[in-house]
């Protein structure tokens, strides 16, 4: 995780020490470093530079509306997967005309909303997803055609956990290489869309860019021979995935891709489109949690702690590494199990590893949880989702307070 240092022997993100964000907030707390994320943005749009580009931040990495925001005011555009991140890219101060929607499973309400809103591009996963945006956009009457790219399923072979692949045949994203000139046929005879792109996303946290530039290279291909047809395209949308460290990954990072892609690309004349979701966000976040018990069931030694696997479900998902570091600055280690309050044996955050010794009350931090984090946390066991913070040089503020007891029966009818 980036931006971390004790200082006086006490862990600080940015200029803030961590006793500080829990006096303010509670625990447990997701905290986000602004700097790193603007700096992760500005990597990435940097390295593109050579060729007409637009970042699109995936918003289901995190949606939280101050870090949307902080994108926006640089240019960001939005990834999005449903009429609910529509709302929120909207609210954040996203360009319409810089969204983007993907997703096998819009449904007429969404496509309606976001037709409405004049967003850039729908990437479509499937023939009767085309057909439902062509019926509505005519029937809607906004005088003008859904812009469409078709979302490719490339067939490579990502190398990153199968729960986060995508572009191989096996999973149930994009469209079959082998019917892609029939659909953009279908596409270009249908009277309310208009294909503009061509679109892939082959799986998260990828540490090598090679199957990206595998699948590229494939989409190339096929971009040409569009054109041959007839049909040329505007954008190539490469999508997201790039893999950040969690432990001792070294990942190929955006000016590498760049270096691999840009000469493939820039040929085709096409803008090209980024959707990294974890790269911006991952390595700037992470939960702040307190310990409550330390107990030896005389085979092993667990930590327990007020973080639980609804908060952050990385680790009992994916089997994830998340580091785990103390706020106090300590040498001693215990190799324990680091576990939640939630009834599953699958509520963990490290098992058997050598943590800092430590003992109730004291803070620790799960890092590196900025993406698929909060995004993905829960009120399972009738827990209020956490406080989220974010930190900007010396300053922090809270970007959405904890869930009250009230939150959790929101909507909710006794009789
Ligand atoms: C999840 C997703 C992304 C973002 O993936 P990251 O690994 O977080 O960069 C981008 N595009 C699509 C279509 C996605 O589903």
């Amino acid at each position: 995780m980036e931006n971390l240092a004790y200082v006086g022997g006490y862990l600080r993100c940015e200029g803030v020490d961590l006793r500080q964000i829990a006096e303010l907030a509670g625990t447990p707390t997701y905290l986000y470093s602004q700097q790193s994320i603007v700096k992760r943005f500005e990597a990435m749009d940097r390295a593109f530079a050579g060729l007409p580009h637009l970042v699109c931040f995936a918003l289901k990495a995190n949606s939280n509306l101050a870090i949307g925001r902080v994108l926006a005011e640089r240019g960001a555009g939005a990834d999005i997967v449903s009429g609910g991140e529509l709302y929120r890219a909207l609210k954040m101060g996203i360009r319409p005309d810089r969204i983007i929607f993907a997703g096998v499973g819009k449904t007429a309400r969404e496509i309606a909303e976001a037709l409405e809103a004049g967003i850039l591009l729908f990437n479509v996963e499937s023939e009767g997803e085309l057909l439902a945006l062509d019926e509505l956009a005519g029937r809607l009457g906004l005088g003008k055609r859904a812009p469409i790219a078709l979302r490719v399923n490339p067939d490579v072979d990502p190398q990153t956990h199968p729960y986060i692949a995508t572009g191989m045949k096996k999973y149930k994203f994009g469209i079959a290489g082998e019917q892609i000139p029939r659909l953009y046929r279908l596409a270009q005879e249908l009277p309310n869309v208009e294909p503009l792109g061509i679109q892939m996303h082959i799986g998260s946290q990828l540490v090598r860019i090679q199957p990206i530039v595998e699948a590229v290279t494939k989409i190339v291909r096929l971009v040409e021979a569009l054109r041959a047809d007839g049909l040329a395209l505007r954008y190539i949308d490469i999508g997201g995935g790039l893999g950040i460290a969690y432990r001792d990954e070294t990942p190929e990072g955006p000016a590498r891709l760049a270096a691999a892609i840009g000469p493939l690309i820039q040929p085709t004349g096409c803008t090209l489109l980024l959707e990294p979701g974890r790269f911006i966000v991952g390595n700037g976040g992470g939960l702040l949690t307190r310990v409550l018990y330390v107990k030896d069931n005389g085979v092993k030694k667990f930590v327990i702690v007020d973080a639980g696997m609804n908060d952050l479900i990385r680790p009992s998902l994916y089997d994830a590494y998340h580091e785990i570091r103390p706020v106090r600055e300590t040498e001693a280690r215990e190799t324990v199990d680091v576990v939640g309050p939630i009834c599953e044996s699958g509520d963990f955050f490290a098992h058997d590893r050598p943590v800092a010794a430590v003992n109730p009350g004291d803070l620790l931090l799960i890092a590196s949880a900025g993406a698929y984090g909060f995004a993905m946390a829960s009120n399972y066991n009738a827990r209020p989702r956490p406080a989220e913070v974010l930190i900007a040089g010396d300053s922090v503020r809270i970007v959405r307070r904890r869930e009250t007891y009230e939150d959790l029966i929101r909507g909710e009818e006794l009789s």
